[in-house]
């Protein structure tokens, strides 16, 4: 029996790398429970750094800004999944507790390293990762699979938001595709007939405990999160129940401490398979916020804190908008205006999210509301209703 540690308790500081939205939402939740928050990102101008009690404005790998870190903070986690390890190993041998650990997190960092780590769970799951292969050198390109097209080709580090990824028609656009992404290393990834995408959120704690929320049904939208919804409207429950042991046994195969998500594609032919594992809570996780008795945030701070989980039980059907800078510029391609906020708050069963973000641009996250409703139709429509108000395509 190992020597567990003492908790962390309210009062003290916790850090987080990375001072996006995730890291302002998770200094909100942490903020409620009375932790102070320490928060680094190289950006001056970050969602996290402006609320947070702390903002060391520092690049990752600086060991000055680390060391400043350690002092304040017994606990560190991230909220941008690229951190270097180095920068959570750093921490680590400054005595930080760092969860998810850097081996957990470069597992996700790495999507040729993903989708390795995804045929081992395979033979235990029987949930895989899509058809791929890897493409590093000329060679790989010069052998890559004709049953792989029409396919996907992504950079295997630093892509989100489909961003590092080519559509590929036939095997003979792949050398100038590989060619525009520098010849970095790439997956070649299959394009999957989706019947529709969905993801499960579980989180594990410092104590073993292992919980899971219910599966969201996601909706992208030029590769980026458009809507999620929950319970998943169209995932049967025997399927249900499979994506979440599958995600529950993956967490603990890789001893990990906190939220984690997994996406998956539901093929026409009813098969699962693995798309991407996220080392954090995600924007298919907000849900959480309004419709769970405890937010994916609020487990984050439990999970770093070493203290027991909270409830995952959903209180009602939700259906989350994500609300993307293009808003901003509805009728105009240059002139920024803030949208009509008080016609999606009229609608009462509509939650809204802002980021803070002070500069608005086409594709990026802004913020979202959480629809709730009596029923999933019900939460839908309710979203649907807020959407047309904000003038976005049904
Ligand atoms: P990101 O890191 O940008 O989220 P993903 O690999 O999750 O990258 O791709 C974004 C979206 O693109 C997915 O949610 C899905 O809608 C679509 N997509 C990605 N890979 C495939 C694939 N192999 N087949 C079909 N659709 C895909
Ligand atoms: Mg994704």
């Amino acid at each position: 029996m190992v020597d567990r540690l003492a908790p962390i308790l309210p009062g003290s500081y916790l850090g987080i790398l990375g001072g996006g939205q995730l890291g302002r939402m998770f200094t909100q939740a942490a903020q409620a429970m009375g932790y102070k928050v320490c928060v680094l990102d190289p950006d001056l101008d970050s969602p996290a750094g402006s609320i947070a009690e702390k903002f060391i404005h520092a690049q990752y790998t600086d060991l000055v800004a680390l060391k400043e870190m350690a002092s304040l903070c017994a606990s560190v986690s991230t909220e941008f999944e690229n951190v270097p390890a180095q920068a959570l190993d750093e921490l680590e041998s400054l005595g930080v507790f760092v969860a998810p650990r850097s081996s957990c997190v470069s597992l996700a960092q790495n999507r040729v390293a993903e989708k390795k780590f995804l045929a081992t769970w395979k033979v235990e799951t029987n949930i895989g990762p899509v058809p791929h292969c890897v493409i590093e050198r000329e060679a790989d390109v010069e052998h890559a699979p004709v049953e792989l097209f029409p396919a996907i080709l992504k950079t295997a580090r630093m892509g989100y938001d489909g961003k590092g990824q080519m559509n590929l028609d036939t095997v003979n656009d792949l050398l100038a595709a590989w060619n525009e992404f520098g010849r970095v290393p790439c997956v070649l990834e299959k394009r999957m007939d989706l019947d529709f995408e969905v993801s499960a959120l579980v989180v594990r704690g410092y104590d073993d405990a292992v919980v899971a929320y219910p599966v969201s049904q996601n909706i992208h939208r030029n590769g980026i999160l458009h809507t999620s919804t929950v319970p998943a409207p169209s995932l049967k429950p025997l399927q249900e129940k499979k994506i979440i042991e599958a995600a529950k046994a993956l967490i603990c195969k890789i001893d990990y401490v906190g939220v984690l998500c997994i996406e998956f594609f539901i093929l026409k032919n009813g098969d699962i398979v693995a798309n991407e594992i996220a080392p954090r809570p995600h924007n298919s996780g907000h849900f959480t916020m309004d419709a769970c008795v405890s937010s994916q945030f609020e487990q984050q701070v439990r999970s770093m804190a070493r203290l027991p989980l909270g409830d995952t039980r959903l209180l009602a059907p939700v259906s989350m908008l994500n609300l993307l800078g293009d808003l901003w510029f509805e009728g105009s391609e240059d002139l920024a205006k803030e949208p009509a906020w008080d016609k999606v708050l009229s609608h009462p069963d509509a939650k809204l999210h802002l980021y803070g973000k002070t500069v608005p641009r086409m594709g990026r996250k802004m913020g979202h509301v959480n629809c709730l409703g009596e029923s999933i139709n019900q939460a839908r429509q309710n979203c649907a209703a807020v959407a047309s108000e904000l003038g976005i395509e049904p």
